[in-house]
């Protein structure tokens, strides 16, 4: 088994060396006016919390170095400076600035992934750890990160990879043909691109899942969902299944709490549900934040009216973590609540995460009610589902199970 993570920085490693832009709206519009930027590169407005703009001015390194690739999804602007369309925060970068993500960087009028083949996370997990519990149970994923995110969440886990620059880590010497091997050697069953954000590693992802599809491996997208419907398109392409948090259902929290905003994010679950992918949705109930009753009823409607009853939805428990190091776990009372109201709002499979022993992390069919997976952990001691259907009423459940 291999498990192995580099994480030697700090979140703000190197930031005192930077000048932090904080670049308003109105300046990056001013920016973009004149600009030869197609209509699709700027489409959604922004709010004064989110980070769109904040770039790291003149951080770019000298030259490029070995884990380096050429952006996709990039447009040339006036004066050498480039734009990125890989996700909402649409960075503008000049010669020698660096992206929001951290891991993107203009060099002489290009823009350059220095994230490419730089894994500085890799481990074997359950496919349920990311989690997943509709898609080959009981199979392991090959797990990759490398650093960068394109959000800024007051209770990030990984902040020691997703917030800092991938010069910043110790990493390994992974580009896409060894990342498969090592999936092939593990015996592994997928590929998942996890951890951090793998939207703003997008090359190295992309080019990592097509080597692993031409071996017969399933791709794995755990994501924040915040990500461009052109480079989606291509991603929906490519990726067997997902897990996407849906970190709360108010644009005004999601600012607040994460640095993004809550629209595209929807966006992405309407484009996956279009495109047949499987996926799963992940809501961190972080007290304070995440925890009103009535929004998390109108999530429930709106997934179910919109997306239908069958996608997973896990409720996660929220421990104290990074800059929320002072809240409370959330109550685990709260959590069972939030099941009832998602269930009774029609969503046909609802889990508790981060609680061992809730009823709620166990698979019960929907139809005849009957217990169909027992999770301890990452074990799983009863499975009850053959053929993809219950084993006791024949109800198709959802999901891919082979
Ligand atoms: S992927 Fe990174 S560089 Fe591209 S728009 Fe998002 S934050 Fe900016």
């Amino acid at each position: 088994m291999i498990e192995k993570s580099f994480k030697n920085a700090g979140p703000c490693a190197g930031v005192s060396r930077r000048k932090l832009i904080t670049g308003t709206c109105t300046l990056l519009g001013a920016c973009v006016m004149g600009s030869p930027v197609s209509a699709w590169f700027f489409s959604e407005s922004s709010g004064s919390e989110d980070i769109r703009g904040h770039i790291f001015k003149h951080d770019a390194p000298e030259k490029l170095w070995k884990w380096h690739k050429k952006a996709k999804y990039q447009k040339s602007l006036a004066n050498r400076r480039t734009a990125c369309g890989i996700c909402p925060n649409r960075c503008v970068l000049a010669p020698g600035d660096r992206s929001v993500c951290r891991s993107r960087v203009n060099m002489d009028g290009t823009l350059y992934s220095l994230a490419y083949g730089a894994a500085c996370a890799v481990h074997v997990d359950p496919v349920e750890k990311k989690p997943l519990y509709h898609f080959k149970p009981r199979t392991t994923a090959f797990s990759i990160a490398a650093t960068g995110c394109s959000f800024r969440c007051l209770n990030c886990q990984n902040w020691q990879i997703s917030q800092v620059r991938p010069e910043d880590v110790r990493h390994y010497d992974m580009f896409p043909e060894q990342v498969v091997k090592g999936a092939m050697d593990a015996s592994a069953a997928s590929v998942a691109y996890t951890y951090s954000e793998a939207t703003t590693w997008f090359e190295y992802m992309t080019d990592t899942a097509r080597l692993a599809r031409e071996a017969g491996l399933s791709n794995l997208y755990i994501s924040n969902g915040y990500i461009n419907p052109k480079p989606l398109d291509e991603l929906c392409g490519l990726i067997d299944a997902a897990n996407v948090n849906l970190k709360s259902f108010s644009d005004k929290i999601y600012r607040k709490l994460n640095g993004g905003r809550l629209k595209p994010v929807l966006n992405t679950f309407m484009t996956m549900n279009r495109r047949g992918v499987h996926f799963e949705m992940t809501n961190l109930v972080v007290p304070g934040y995440v925890d009103d009753p009535d929004m998390v009823k109108r999530m429930c409607a709106w997934i179910v009216e919109t997306l239908g009853p069958d996608h997973p939805l896990h409720f996660l428990r929220f421990f104290p973590q990074y800059r929320l190091d002072r809240l409370a776990p959330t109550p685990v009372a709260t959590l069972t609540k939030f099941r009832d109201i998602a269930m009774s709002e029609g969503i046909h499979y609802v889990y508790v995460g981060n609680v061992p022993g809730h009823p709620g992390n166990n698979t019960w069919c929907h139809n005849c009610g009957k217990l169909l997976i027992e999770r301890r952990g990452y074990n799983i001691p009863v499975y009850n589902i053959k053929n993809g259907r219950c084993a006791f009423c024949n109800t198709v459940i959802p999901g891919v199970w082979s």
